[in-house]
Formats: structure tokens, sequence, C-alpha cells
């Protein structure tokens, strides 16, 4: 048997298609476009391939990007001071600070700075409590990318045992939780979980986030099992001097093994933007006080 392979890079595609109708949409009742501002600060190469495909996205996608680009040693209160501004800043609907932020800086309090209503990555307490309870808020875009596959491959996750590898604030912990609002049966294991294979092979949805290449091995899944692979691992290749990215699965066992699995490159990485710009356009609706129906997007 070989396993479904799950195409989140055309996921993605279509995500953007729908955030542009609607993007439009919203341009034509408000008479302007929906805006996100991106905030980087320093010269970190990775941080800053990433901004610049957020800003291409949010353009191609009819919204509105604001880049604000500040020197690596610029006080954090000058940091604080543009956030600020940009809570208040009517053509912004959704505001970003790029992570990681220089040493000097408490990531935390920076985060806490955002407007909840404009907290486009879902990182602020006040969303993270949310989340925990219900309500509707903005949830961190790569493990609501990796939801979003995971119902249109399963449709209904109720009473699925789901296994969560990392318990990071940014994926870990909200997939979990998102998990656990579908109605799965949650297990969170971690760098001290006990015997992690038996764990994962419980798991009718495993969702592996922990940085190392190709850890889950094949005899760890469950036949059958939906596997999404956030993990993005840089290996050396085995032309000399060069390099390609792994999971933090072994694709091509799991692939044997698993009922449908992500790859990497393909799978989970191009949902997070996608699910950046749904969530910057999501704040703009709400915050106009404009309906956008539950499952419009
Ligand atoms: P992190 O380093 O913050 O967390 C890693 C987690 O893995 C920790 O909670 C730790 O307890 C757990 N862990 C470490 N070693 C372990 C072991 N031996 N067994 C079990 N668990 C172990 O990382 P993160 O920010 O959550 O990111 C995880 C991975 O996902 C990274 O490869 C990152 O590059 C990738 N990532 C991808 C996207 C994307 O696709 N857009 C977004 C965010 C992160």
């Amino acid at each position: 048997m070989t396993a479904a392979i799950i195409d989140g890079k055309a996921f993605a595609a279509s995500l953007r298609v729908k955030v542009g109708e609607l993007a439009a949409a919203f341009a034509a009742k408000t008479g302007r476009k929906a805006g996100l501002a991106v905030v980087l600060v320093g010269e970190d190469p990775a941080s800053q391939v990433y901004v610049r495909s957020k800003g291409k996205q949010t353009v191609e996608a009819g919204m509105a990007s604001f880049e604000h680009k500040l020197p690596a040693d610029t006080p954090e209160a000058d940091l604080l001071a543009l956030i600020d501004q940009l809570n208040t800043d009517p053509a912004v609907d959704g505001i970003l600070v790029q992570l990681p932020l220089p040493g000097h800086m408490d990531e935390q309090k920076v985060i806490a700075a955002i407007n909840p209503d404009k907290d486009a990555d879902g990182f602020h307490v006040i969303n993270v409590g949310r989340l925990g309870v219900g309500q509707p808020g903005f949830v961190p875009c790569t493990p609501l990318g990796c939801l979003m596959l995971l119902k249109d491959q399963l449709g209904s996750l109720s009473g699925l045992n789901a296994v969560v590898i990392g318990r990071s604030n940014i994926v870990g912990k909200p997939m979990a939780q998102l998990l656990l609002a579908e109605s799965c049966t949650v297990t969170i294991a971690h760098s001290r979980t006990k015997d992690l294979p038996a764990v994962v092979r419980r798991a009718d949805i495993v969702v592996a986030a922990v940085g190392r290449p190709e850890m889950v091995k094949a005899d760890w899944i469950k036949p059958g099992a939906t596997v999404i692979d956030v993990g993005i691992n840089r290996v050396p290749a085995a032309e000399e001097g060069k390099t390609r990215l792994v999971g933090d699965v072994d694709y091509a066992g799991a692939m044997a093994v698993a009922g449908a699995v992500t790859p990497v490159p393909g799978g989970v990485g191009p949902m997070t933007i996608a699910v950046l710009l749904r969530n910057a356009l999501v704040a703009a609706y709400r915050n106009a006080g404009l309906e956008l129906a539950a499952d419009a997007i």
C-alpha cells in the first residue's frame, strides 16, 4: 500500500484564491484594501526571505502590505511605539512582528503590545486564551494550516487518537488545542516522553513538530494513520556541497505504512503564509464589523 500525498502546495494555492475573492469583496464594501503590516527587526537572512514572501503574497491577494524594517540595534521602546501606531492605524488590519527578535528585546512584552484583534499570528496571550476556551480569536498560522489539511483529508476528526510531537507555543501547543476542539483524544509528546515510538503507534493522526531530521520512523506509524510533518530540516545532499530539506518523518518509510502523508517541501510549509493572509483578512472583516460566514474561509 502507498499512502496518499497531502498536497499542501495546491491547498495553499486554493486558499489564496479564496482570500483574494474575499479581499476584493472587502475592498468593494469598504472602499479600501485590507492591510497587513509586517515588522522586521535586524537582518536575519531567513527572516528577510519570509518577510519578502509575506509582502509579495499579501499584494498578490489584493491586500495592502506595510513593511517596516528596523535596524538590529533599535531600542525596544521604539519598536513598542511603532506597534502602538499600527494598533491605531485604520489602514492596518493585521500586525505581524517577525520572530526571532534581537537578544535585547523581550519577545513576550513585544507580542503583548499588539492589539489582540490585529494579532494575525495568534501569539498574544489573549488569543492563546481564546483558543483554550473556544472563543473566536486568532490561531497561529502553521497549526491552523495543519488542521485545514487534516479536515480536508479526513472530514470529521471526532474520536480519533491524535499525537502531537513537540510542545512549542508556535506549533505543538496550539495544534493540540485545535485537535481537542475537533474532539480528538490528544496526546502531546515531547523531549521527555518515555517510549515515544509506542505513543506514536496509538495515533490515527500524527503531527510531528520537533526539528529533528527523519526522527519518526515507519515502524512507529499505525497502518493507515494520517501523518502531518511540520519539520523543516536542512541536511547534506548526495551531491557534494549541496543540501536538501527533509521533515521530522522518514517520508519514504511513512509512505509505505500510513494512509496519507504531507511531503517536505510542499506539505505544511506553503500553508503558513496562506493562513497568515486568511487571518489578516478575517481581522479586517471583524474589525470593520462586516459579516463573514464561519465557513467562508
Ligand atoms: P521548537 O524547537 O520550539 O520545539 C520543538 C519541540 O520538539 C519541543 O517542544 C521539544 O520538547 C520537542 N522535542 C525535541 N526533541 C525531541 C525528541 N527527541 N523527542 C520528542 N520531542 C522532542 O520548534 P518549533 O518552532 O515548534 O518547530 C518545530 C519544527 O517545525 C522545526 O523543524 C521548524 O523549522 C518547523 N516549523 C515549520 C513551520 C512551517 O512549516 N511553516 C513553521 C514553524 C515551525
